[in-house]
């Protein structure tokens, strides 16, 4: 099956088209056909393409909305520029996987999407309102291209995280607020947590119940998940994906009496504040600089700036405070797992989260550490009881793979 992979934002939709069936997912030979991204949908917009081989292109075209940007693709997809010989109209697309961010607690799985499931998702609009929203009109995008028959179906990345108990998911808030609002801990990017602990359990041969790990997807966003016997028992995001790590622009984890404090002293609105928490905070706020950790790494190495030494300090501490909290919570570990852009790409990230956490059996490899960039690999040093891996993260895979697994109706794995 040829399944378009849609992440569908406010102004940028992201795809891939996997092609991929039960045999594949089984033998591990699913093929990535192409991949790329529109940006700056509303006005001239920019597709980035990129065919399984064969040279990138960078194409402009003026796009309105998401329904205008996927005609586009689609079609382009199946032309004869695109240098993807498998899809030659658009009747070869056989299915749709949509990256859904919130999934409340309705959805504890990867769901077909009907005018059921697309209610439920828009109900989730309350909880996400800057994201459920353009994910709907991702699927009735694709509706309209391809018809109600093409299925479709949504991967939720709250999803993985509905194993989480109780005691982990409730704040200490008055409890008639969970019931009326249904305030809790959601938890986010569980596709990639999903992926990589799967891919975890594969490099040691180990099964879903023997997977006890912290993943640490670090990226533009960042979160940390404690799975115990292959499911999510906590995780740092929480009602939504503000809480928790610092991140390229968001604050993570405050006290929560600062935000009045500073929307009553910046006499900033309550959206106001939210904006400053999410988009002018973390790493970008601490430095004043950049949400990049890359550049904030080249920076420190030429000119050993302060803010920029502080905001890699804070991040990193910040992260290694959520390791020593989880080791509690899950009464040990036997890996810590690094993903994202900079936990599958910074050897010194990596070191600097570890450092010292010999107490907990941790041990890094520094050649090990140093040489895995952008591929699976043990970094951890032969004596270290606390093993360390970093997993590049395919949130696209497991979306493909799921999305073929509803239609056919094979049961969850994971
Ligand atoms: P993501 O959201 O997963 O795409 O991750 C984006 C983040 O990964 C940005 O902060 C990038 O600067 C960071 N990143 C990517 N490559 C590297 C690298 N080689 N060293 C440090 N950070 C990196």
């Amino acid at each position: 099956m040829n399944v378009l992979v849609l992440n569908s934002g406010s102004s940028s939709l992201k795809f891939q088209v996997i092609a991929t069936d039960l045999d594949r997912i089984r033998e591990y030979k699913d093929e990535r056909l192409c991949w790329g991204e529109v940006e700056g949908m509303g006005g001239e917009a920019i597709i980035k393409f990129q065919p399984r081989s064969g040279p990138s292109k960078t194409l402009t075209a003026p796009l309105r909305d998401v329904g205008a940007a996927l005609d586009y693709i689609v079609r382009f997809i199946a032309s004869d520029r695109s240098g993807v010989p498998e899809i030659k109209h658009t009747g070869d697309f056989n299915a749709v996987g949509h990256r859904v961010v919130h999934g409340g607690e309705m959805f504890q799985e990867s769901a077909r999407i009907d005018d059921k499931v697309l209610k439920g998702i828009e109900d989730c609009i309350d909880l996400a309102p800057l994201h459920n929203p353009n994910n709907v009109k991702g699927i009735l995008a694709a509706r309209e291209l391809f018809g109600s028959d093409l299925p479709q179906v949504a991967v939720f990345d709250t999803a993985f995280h509905s194993s989480i108990p109780e005691q982990a998911y409730l704040y200490a808030l008055p409890y008639h607020l969970y019931r009326r609002h249904r305030i809790r801990r959601y938890g986010f990017h569980g596709t990639s947590h999903r992926y990589v602990a799967f891919r975890y359990r594969a490099l040691r041969g180990l099964t879903r119940e023997q997977t006890n790990i912290i993943t640490l997807h670090l990226g533009n966003g960042c979160s940390a998940a404690a799975i115990r016997a292959g499911r999510s028992l906590d995780t740092s995001m929480g009602m939504t994906p503000l809480e928790g790590l610092v991140m390229g622009t968001r604050s993570g984890d405050l006290d929560p009496a600062i935000v009045n404090f500073i929307a009553r002293k910046e006499g900033l609105s309550p959206s106001e504040t939210d904006t400053l928490l999410n988009t002018q905070s973390g790493l970008l706020g601490i430095s004043g600089l950049t949400n990049d950790m890359r550049e904030l790494q080249s920076e420190l190495k030429e000119h050993d700036d302060r803010r920029v030494r502080l905001a890699i300090e804070i991040f990193c501490y910040r992260a290694r405070k959520y390791i020593g909290a989880y080791l509690a919570c899950m009464d040990g570990a036997d890996a810590i797992v690094f993903t994202g852009g900079i936990g599958e790409n910074s050897p010194d990230v990596r070191a600097r989260i570890c450092a010292s956490m010999e107490w907990a059996g941790l041990h890094l490899d520094a050649q090990k550490n140093n040489d895995a960039i952008g591929r699976e690999a043990l970094i951890s040093a032969g004596d270290s009881k606390l093993l360390a891996y970093a997993i590049p993260t395919d949130e696209e895979l497991l979306i493909a793979r799921d999305t073929v697994r509803v239609i056919l109706g094979e049961p969850h794995p994971s």
